[in-house]
């Protein structure tokens, strides 16, 4: 199991600071910017391009949501919402995730 899905079982703690049915969004372990949340689907998808058309439609928009009110919640004026897709643009984690980093 990837570790991504180990902390949505909460087998790996995590700071979490959103739940729902559809994702989690918990703390960055290496924070690089002054807020920096990972929001994540809770259905195993390892990467944005294997998303599909018609059965994932919904996602993105919810994760979108999510950060919308995270921030607003915690006071973050302004953020950069950022995917890696693949290992040639950084991603390390194959598990969808959306990094919401504010200021
Ligand atoms: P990626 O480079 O795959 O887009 O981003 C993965 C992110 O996950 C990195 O920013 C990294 O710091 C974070 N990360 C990796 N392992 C853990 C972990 O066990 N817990 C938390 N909270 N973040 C993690
Ligand atoms: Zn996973």
């Amino acid at each position: 199991m990837c570790i991504f899905c180990k902390i949505i079982k909460g087998e790996i703690p995590s700071e979490k600071v959103h739940d729902d049915d559809i994702c989690i969004a918990f703390k960055d372990i290496h924070p690089k910017a002054p807020f920096h949340l990972l929001i994540v689907p809770k259905e195993h998808i390892a990467k944005v391009s294997e998303l599909e058309e018609g059965k994932h439609d919904h996602l993105i928009g919810h994760l979108v949501n999510v950060a919308n009110k995270l921030a607003k919640k915690e006071g973050v004026e302004g953020y950069k919402l950022q995917f890696n897709v693949g290992e040639k643009a950084g991603q390390e984690v194959m598990h969808v995730h959306m990094h919401l980093m504010g200021w």
